[in-house]
Formats: C-alpha cells, sequence, structure tokens
C-alpha cells in the first residue's frame, strides 16, 4: 500500500472509458486512472465481442498510460487531491471527471445489490466477457429492457445460439430513437433471429435457487407468469457515476453540472462524458463523449474552445448469422440509424418512405426550416447527407421539395 503524496500532476483524469482515453490522447503528460483492469477499448463494440465476432483486443482503444485497477474514493478540493483504493494519494492542477454511468438496477423482487448467479449487467468488457463465458448453444436467456442496449444484447446472444426472450416494458422497442413503425421492423427483424419479443411487458421478480448462493432459474412477469431463464441480462438504462463530485460539493443535478467549457462549479474541476450534465442534458453517447473530450483537450491544451451541445447519430448494425431470407425481405443485415427528434410535434412536417418488401423505412422530421430528427432503416445511402445537415443545423433550403430529403443523395 502506497500512503506518499506524490509529485504534482497538472492534469489529472478520473476515468478510463471512451472520454477519459480520448483526452489522454490529445494533452500530453496527463495521468488517468481507471478502474477497470482492461486497457481503454470502444465500448460501443462490446456487443460485437459478446456475439463472438470481435475478440477483445480488437476493440482497444490507441495505448493510453493508465493507472489501471485502481478506482479513485475521494477528492480533497481544499488540497487539490484524489485518494485512491490502493492507498496512493495524486495532487492535481486540474481534475477532470470521466467517471462514465453505471447500469440501472430495477427494483424487483429477488434483486439486491448482490447479484444471483446468471444474472448479468452489461456495462463493461468484464460484463461481456462474464456473459460470454455463460452463453452456450440452447441456453435460455432474458433480456430486460428493450432500448439500444437491449436489442444489442439480444441479437449478440440470438448469435450465439441462446433462446433468447425480450422483454420491453414500453410499447415498442428503442423508444428513444424510433417511432412505432420504425420499432415493428425491428422488432420482426429481431423475431427473425429468433428472438421472442414482449412489449408492454413488466417484469416483477426474479425466481433464484435457494441456498448461499442463489442463481437465476425464472423471470416473472407482472400478470404472474414466469419465463423460464438460466441467463439475465439487465438493460434497463443507465444512470451518471456522479458520487464522487457529489460528495465533494460540486453542484450535480441528474449529471455533474458543466459550462461550456465543461467546467464544474469547482474552477479546477472539469467533467466530460456521459457523467456530465451540459445545459440541462446528460447525453449518455459515445459521440458527445468524444466531442465534449475534444473542446476539454483545447481548453487544457491552452486554445480558446467552447462547447455548444452535441448532435449525435446513434447507429446500429444488426446481422442475421445466416442469409436466410426472413419476413418482410429484411435478410442478412439490417442497418439503422437515428438522429435527433424523430417524434413530431404540432406543426412538424413528416416525410416518410416506406419499403416493406426490401425491408427499407426512411422518415424525416421537418420543423420550420430545419431537420429535427429522422429514422433510416435498411438502405442508409441518405444518412451521411441527412446527419450533415441536422447536425450543421442549416435552414433547408426555400425551394427544395421535402421528398428529396429521402432520396440517396439527401437532396444536395
Ligand atoms: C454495450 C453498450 C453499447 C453501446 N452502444 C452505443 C452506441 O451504439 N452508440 C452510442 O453513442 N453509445 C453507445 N453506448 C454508450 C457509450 O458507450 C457511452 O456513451 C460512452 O462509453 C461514454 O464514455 P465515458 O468515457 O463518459 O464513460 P465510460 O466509457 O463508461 O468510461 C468511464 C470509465 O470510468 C471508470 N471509473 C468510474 N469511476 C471511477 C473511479 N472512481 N475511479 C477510477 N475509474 C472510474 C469506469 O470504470 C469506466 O471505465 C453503448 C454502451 C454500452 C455499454
Amino acid at each position: 500500500m502506497r500512503t506518499q503524496t506524490e509529485n504534482a500532476a497538472r492534469v489529472v483524469v478520473i476515468g478510463a472509458g471512451m472520454a477519459g482515453a480520448r483526452l489522454a490522447s490529445r494533452v500530453p503528460g496527463v495521468t488517468v486512472i481507471g478502474e477497470e483492469e482492461h486497457a481503454p477499448y470502444n465500448r460501443v463494440l462490446l456487443a460485437e465481442v459478446l456475439a463472438g465476432r470481435y475478440e477483445p483486443d480488437v476493440i482497444a482503444l490507441p495505448p493510453a498510460e493508465v493507472r489501471r485497477g485502481v478506482r479513485v474514493v475521494r477528492i480533497d478540493r481544499v488540497e487539490r487531491q484524489v485518494l485512491c483504493d490502493d492507498g496512493s494519494v495524486i495532487a492535481y492542477e486540474r481534475l477532470v471527471l470521466a467517471t462514465g454511468s453505471n447500469p440501472v438496477l430495477p427494483p424487483l423482487r429477488g434483486l439486491n445489490h448482490r447479484l444471483p448467479d446468471g444474472v448479468h449487467p452489461f456495462r463493461t468488457l468484464d460484463d461481456c466477457l462474464a456473459l460470454r463465458a455463460a452463453v452456450r448453444p440452447g441456453v435460455r436467456a432474458v433480456v430486460i429492457g428493450g432500448g439500444l442496449l437491449g436489442v444489442s444484447a439480444a441479437r449478440a446472444l440470438a448469435e450465439c445460439g441462446a433462446q433468447v426472450v425480450l422483454a420491453q416494458q414500453g410499447e415498442h422497442l428503442m423508444e428513444r430513437q424510433l417511432d412505432a413503425e420504425a420499432a415493428g421492423m425491428l422488432r420482426r427483424h429481431l423475431e427473425a433471429l429468433g428472438v421472442e419479443v414482449h412489449t408492454e411487458c413488466r417484469v416483477r421478480g426474479l425466481r433464484c435457487t435457494d441456498g448461499d448462493a442463489p442463481a437465476v432459474r425464472a423471470v416473472e412477469l407482472a400478470d404472474g407468469y414466469e419465463l423460464e431463464a438460466e441467463i439475465t441480462v439487465l438493460a434497463c438504462g443507465v444512470r451518471p457515476r456522479t458520487g464522487l463530485a457529489q460528495a465533494a460539493g460540486l453542484d450535480v443535478r441528474k449529471g455533474i453540472v458543466v459550462d461550456d467549457e465543461l467546467r464544474t462549479s469547482d474552477p479546477y474541476i472539469h467533467a466530460v462524458g456521459d457523467c456530465a450534465e451540459h445545459d440541462g442534458t446528460v447525453y449518455g453517447l459515445a459521440g458527445a463523449a468524444l466531442e465534449q473530450a475534444d473542446v476539454l483537450a483545447d481548453v487544457l491544451n491552452g486554445r480558446s474552445a467552447s462547447y455548444g451541445g452535441t448532435r449525435a447519430l446513434t447507429r446500429l448494425t444488426l446481422r442475421s448469422p445466416s442469409a436466410a431470407p426472413v419476413a418482410d425481405g429484411a435478410a442478412g443485415s439490417l442497418d439503422l440509424a437515428a438522429f435527433g427528434d424523430s417524434r413530431p410535434m404540432p406543426g412538424d412536417d413528416v416525410i416518410r418512405l416506406a419499403d416493406a418488401t426490401r425491408g427499407a423505412y426512411r422518415t424525416v422530421v421537418v420543423r420550420g426550416d430545419r431537420l429535427a430528427g429522422g429514422v433510416l432503416f435498411g438502405d442508409l445511402a441518405a444518412v451521411g447527407t441527412l446527419a450533415r445537415t441536422w447536425q450543421d443545423d442549416e435552414p433547408l433550403p426555400a425551394d427544395m421539395s421535402l421528398l428529396h430529403l429521402l432520396t440517396n443523395d439527401g437532396g444536395f
């Protein structure tokens, strides 16, 4: 155990995830402290590791000097130092919180902080490797949660040969990104992969074996029905990791509140990524985490920079293990891209193009003279132009027919 105070490092970063690693690659000489044992990796690709398509080294991020397997347990703002669980104390001139988020543990009967055997969160590479080790062909798996994470996990487990049931409380899948029609296509695609999808399905509890080391054996639904389960994946959302900031007395709402220079209520401390709240928004998306890290790198390197929010795109590829044709012509892979707000408000124009035979669907929402959001399925040829138009928040040309937005060049 080390107890001495080490030399002051100019910048200390807590968290070696996507934002922390990006910052380390852009700011020379930072000290990064990361609780995970692995070198930094691209979290967005974890489902590919679970499906066995990639080995963990393939998703590694560019190497960064990280103190791995070390957790910061306290921030001392008066002395400007952080205290770690290995006894080390590290002084900072500038501190960056890049602590990401934690999976939400739903309030289920039979679930407490010690997860029963067979119950898996899906956040870290270790979660993913544990899940991969537990999956074998024919194993019964229940995924709780039908958002991006649950859909990715269900697809990957099905690809490994598991018998998968996806239980989604909401009316349709990926409610944050998709409208009902697009969600219906996604559902049919998952079903074609062998996933049994239940929507408006509330899980009430877990049934576990008795004894000192209980293991899950079924998932109990609100109506009393039980889904047999040897594996259960919790994909019920995430919550920003703000405990350290809160204990240090920083301004925390949903996330750690930051200004346009990603500075917290303490001018010597910044926050980026999933743990940060900027202008009332916690993004929880990789694109925003990387953009915030880039702006902060400029700030820390002494350049003037300002963060004005992120217009991030969500993309998902669901690959069929075989190219067997399935309903709606949704054979092979299914590509999905969603951006902005695709739920129309009164007065919005909605332009939609659906081709059930080819499994293609495109919809965009136009608010005033701007693109507000959209969902593209199947053929993503138009995604680049549409996404750029939305990201740049440029007015749409007044003389353009809105239908052109859905042609392959996005009408430009
Ligand atoms: C399976 C999966 C799929 C996803 N797919 C997508 C997608 O398709 N598109 C998308 O935009 N986003 C996706 N996301 C979300 C995306 O991964 C996150 O938005 C992104 O990782 C945020 O980066 P971050 O650096 O803020 O947090 P993280 O990458 O979570 O990194 C935070 C790190 O900080 C460490 N840490 C926390 N507290 C401490 C401490 N006290 N001491 C030391 N270390 C600490 C954690 O262990 C972690 O390694 C996905 C996430 C998951 C889990």
